[in-house]
């Protein structure tokens, strides 16, 4: 059953995704050569918990951290660890969650260490402009397959893939609410899309094959031929106005 929110909600919806859009602000500013994923892990956590909110990651599903950082192959879902030293020519993706007044905000970037290969700052990129490509077809009266093959097709014309096995997802109370929200579809199928509806939007693309694999840890996802992957996902509100950005709290990041 799909959640819809009013106005009310919304907005307190936008308290949590502030938040977690200026942790994952902190944890961009830490991003350099040199520093563990466990250290950015700790100011992410400390600067949920400083605003009065929940880190949303910690415990869920038990995972052991307030972010899921992972680095250059790795989809989602790492674990930071103070043996994970970020280097010179990394991609790291950072996605996190605050929980605040019961609302659950959602978001990932993914940031370059110093200087990229121009492939990798070609995939940030791509990344990004499909998540913002998906925004433009969530319009109420729409169809979720708009939204998903939006997405899939601005990440395919860079010659990149989506992944498949992992989806976006409702969110509001709870981070993982009705409905999927695949990367890919359609056009003109799928539900229908309508105000009050709010969700996570975070397209993952791989630069070679979309398949990948989950390690022994039992959370670390990895793109199956070891290639580079990039994530960008925002919490939005659809409203009778328009889409609201829940999750964003600085342009162009
Ligand atoms: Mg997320
Ligand atoms: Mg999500």
């Amino acid at each position: 059953m799909i959640h819809l929110k009013n106005s009310a909600q919304i907005s307190a919806m936008k308290d949590a995704g502030r938040i977690t859009g200026e942790a994952l602000l902190i944890a961009r500013d830490m991003v350099r050569p040199g520093v563990s994923t466990y250290e950015i892990d700790r100011e992410i956590r400390r600067y949920i918990e400083k605003c009065g909110a929940t880190p949303t990651f910690l415990g869920y599903g038990g995972f052991p951290a307030s972010a899921c950082i992972s680095i250059n192959d790795e989809v989602i879902h790492g674990i930071p660890s103070k043996k994970r030293i970020l280097q010179e020519g990394d991609i790291v993706k950072i996605d996190t969650g605050a929980t605040y007044h019961g609302y659950v905000g959602d978001s990932a970037r993914t940031i370059p260490v110093g200087t990229v290969s121009e492939e990798a700052a070609r995939l940030i990129q791509a990344t990004r402009d499909s998540f913002w490509a998906g925004i433009d077809a969530l319009q109420v009266g729409n169809r979720l397959g708009d939204v998903g093959s939006a997405i899939d097709t601005l990440v395919r014309s860079h010659g990149f893939s989506t992944v498949k096995r992992y989806v976006g997802h409702g969110v509001g109370t709870e981070m993982h609410e009705s409905p999927d929200v695949p990367n890919f579809g359609t056009p003109g199928r799928g539900i229908r899309l309508c105000a009050g509806m709010t969700l996570a939007i975070e397209p993952m693309v791989n630069v070679g094959t979309c398949e990948v694999q989950e390690l022994s840890d039992g959370w670390t996802v990895k793109t199956l031929d070891g290639k580079l992957s990039a994530h960008y996902e925002n919490t939005v509100a659809l409203t009778s106005e328009g889409v609201l950005i829940l999750t964003e709290v600085e342009k162009g990041f």
